[in-house]
């Protein structure tokens, strides 16, 4: 089959092509309708359908896979591996379901989870899925202020959490964080379920309030719980964007219209088939956690590998040796992780057999050519930058090897995804712009089968954060786009970040990707910044490579600045370089322009709620006091 075809089907016959997908996931009972599209922006797939995320993810396979592995978790944090295979996962989720059941919790309630990756993150989110509870995973390690923001638009009646996390070899205790937030909190949760890892020994339990797991679980031990089946468009879980620019949105999904478009997602844009294997190296909080470390894979019956450490620890070959202990077929990763191996040897990517390894996914910020380049000769296999959202749940753009791999193009994350209707729009006439040119990218509904329903509990904002900027109705996110001739997508940054100099406005990306191209540099972030003359400038934030580059910072800016003039002409140079040992991130690990901005712009840095590293935003501080 070929890639135009199948996507031009999902575009032109939307119901008849879901309905043929909806065939790959387990229904109790069959949907009346594919698509009830009768109160736009709102949609809901698969009406009247019963299933259950759980069941597709684990029951469903016992029959043929039960000795197969289904999880494998890894961490380089407490040197701890688990295989578990389908057999043992179904045990271990119905042993957390059955615990999480005598809580009190039922269908509809929902259960906030608190955990680094270790498998019981994974069972606590199948065991919800199982009863009906909706989850609400919050990154481990989120400040308590943080985590009580999220327990009170979720109001909880059950918060699970682990003793503690475990990051670069330092204990970071999660207790004490979840008694403050509950402190904070307006609707603390009535119970706390600990999953005690012995690695916080101080930790103290509240007397009615709190349990131990591992007391419980020996209660519960082989207990069945039978599975929830669930209408399709019931929710089945919360999660919160990265904050990148500004409040984190509660995003709401469905249960039917998710599998249907995990299931499909697997075996066509990531071509993982059961019995194979996936490694993505995210974290269970996010949304990439989510689909493909556990969702996605358990659906297709795939062993999903989730991994607690530094892509650096205990050497910057864990990855590959994973891989290679493994057989990954498809790994999956975030730029600013490929960014840090970077910083490192080159030899560390040669080391291991990779023979298994096909593709290496990368999604989450603009992968730059130079980077993408790098990792690519490093390991020799085909890198596939995709583009998505914690909103839409899976990729909007992509590659789909599964059905046919066209060409890759550094810099680009590819073509649209099946139910992807997507259109490049100029921000001030709302009319499409040109093949080549700058405009907003914004999706044309009917929204596919597992993007988001709407914000947990909160359909005006939906509505408004998403639908509110072109007159007629078509989601967007504001992520300023360029669409070549073959149809190709580049994704130029968010609008917010766009640089207008004397008129010309720029991409924080392109001259990103320019200042990249300067051998020394290893990371960089670029924005505008206000200029009584030529409105805003360019001011260049960068990280240098760690091995094999002895140049002075004043030599790195030279040759940024030269890369800039050369490939985007004077007026994209550089007003000021700053050279950095850190760049401020967000915990998902991306980077903050809009608080380096404010900071340049001598304003307040805004929200910082999920700001990775303090350190890091001092740093700019320090560096601006001091001049470039
Ligand atoms: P918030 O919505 O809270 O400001 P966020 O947008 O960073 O945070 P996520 O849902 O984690 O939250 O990230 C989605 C955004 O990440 C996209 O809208 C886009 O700006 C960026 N992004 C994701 N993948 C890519 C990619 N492959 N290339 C370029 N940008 C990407
Ligand atoms: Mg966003």
């Amino acid at each position: 089959m070929e890639y135009e075809d199948f996507h031009r089907r999902s575009i032109e016959q939307p119901e008849a092509f879901w309905a043929e997908q909806a065939q790959a996931i387990h229904w109790h009972r069959q949907p009346d309708r594919i698509l009830d599209d009768s109160h736009p922006p709102f949609r809901r797939w698969f009406v009247g359908g019963l299933t259950n995320l759980c069941h597709n993810a684990i029951d469903r396979h016992l029959d043929e896979r039960a000795e197969q592995l289904a999880l494998v978790t890894v961490s380089t944090e407490t040197n701890q591996t688990r295989e578990i295979s389908y057999r043992q996962l179904h045990r271990e989720v119905n042993t957390f379901a059955a615990v999480v059941r005598s809580l009190g919790v039922g269908r509809g309630d929902r259960v906030v989870i608190y955990m680094p990756n270790m498998a019981e993150a994974v069972f606590a989110m199948l065991a919800c899925a199982r009863i009906g509870a909706i989850h609400s995973v919050v990154f481990g390690g989120f400040a308590a202020h943080n985590l009580a923001l999220r327990i009170d638009d979720a109001e909880p009646k059950l918060l699970i959490c682990a003793d503690a996390g475990m990051r670069g070899g330092k204990v970071i205790a999660y207790k004490p964080l979840v008694d403050a937030a509950c402190a904070e909190s307006a609707t603390p949760p009535p119970k706390v379920l600990v999953v005690d890892r012995g690695l916080d020994p101080d930790h103290t339990m509240v007397q009615g309030r709190d349990v131990d797991y591992a007391t419980l679980r020996a209660q519960h031990d082989g207990a069945q719980v039978d599975v929830e089946w669930l209408e399709s468009n019931e929710p089945s879980y919360i999660l919160y964007t990265s904050g990148t620019t500004g409040k984190p949105k509660g995003v709401q999904r469905d249960v039917g219209g998710y599998a249907v478009a995990l299931a499909m997602s697997m075996w066509s844009i990531y071509d993982v088939r059961a019995g194979q294997a996936m490694f993505a190296t995210s974290d269970v909080g996010w949304a990439v956690g989510h689909s493909y470390n556990v969702y996605g894979p358990l659906i297709a019956g795939a062993t999903s590998i989730l991994y607690e450490g530094l892509p650096t620890s205990p050497d910057p070959g864990v990855w590959w040796r994973i891989c290679e202990r493994y057989g990954v077929r498809t790994m999956f990763t975030a730029p600013t992780a490929i960014r840090v191996l970077k910083k490192q040897d080159d030899t560390w990517l040669k080391k291991h057999d990779l023979s298994a390894l096909e593709y290496l996914f990368i999604a989450g910020e603009p992968l730059d050519e130079t980077t993408s380049q790098w990792i690519t000769e490093g390991i020799g296999k085909t890198i596939i930058d995709n583009y998505w959202q914690t909103e839409t749940g899976w990729p909007v753009l992509a590659l789909m090897p599964g059905i046919e791999l066209k060409p890759v193009k550094f810099g680009s994350p590819g073509l649209p995804t099946p139910g992807y209707n997507l259109r490049v729009l100029d921000d001030r006439t709302g009319e499409d712009v040109a093949p080549g040119e700058k405009g907003v990218l914004v999706i044309v509904p009917p929204l596919p089968p597992g993007f988001m329903t709407t914000i947990w509990r909160d359909d005006a904002r939906f509505v408004s954060s998403y639908f509110g900027h072109f007159p007629s109705l078509v989601y967007s996110s504001l992520d300023w786009a360029i669409r070549d001739a073959d149809g190709y997508t580049f994704i130029l940054g968010r609008t917010d970040d766009v640089i207008n100099v004397a008129g010309h406005r720029l991409g924080t990306r392109e001259i990103e990707e320019s200042c990249a191209a300067h051998a020394s540099v290893a990371e960089v972030a670029v924005v505008g910044v206000r200029d009584e003359l030529k409105g805003q400038v360019p001011v260049v934030f960068a990280t240098l490579k760690q091995t094999g580059h002895a140049e002075s910072a004043a030599q790195a800016a030279t040759g940024m600045r030269q890369q800039v003039v050369e490939r985007l002409g004077a007026v994209a140079r550089p007003a000021r370089v700053y050279v950095l040992n850190a760049l401020p991130k967000t915990r998902s690990g991306k980077l903050l322009r809009r608080s380096i901005q404010a900071l340049a712009e001598d304003r307040d840095p805004g929200d910082l709620s999920t700001l990775d590293d303090p350190a890091a935003l001092d740093e700019v501080r320090r560096a601006l006091e001091r001049g470039a």
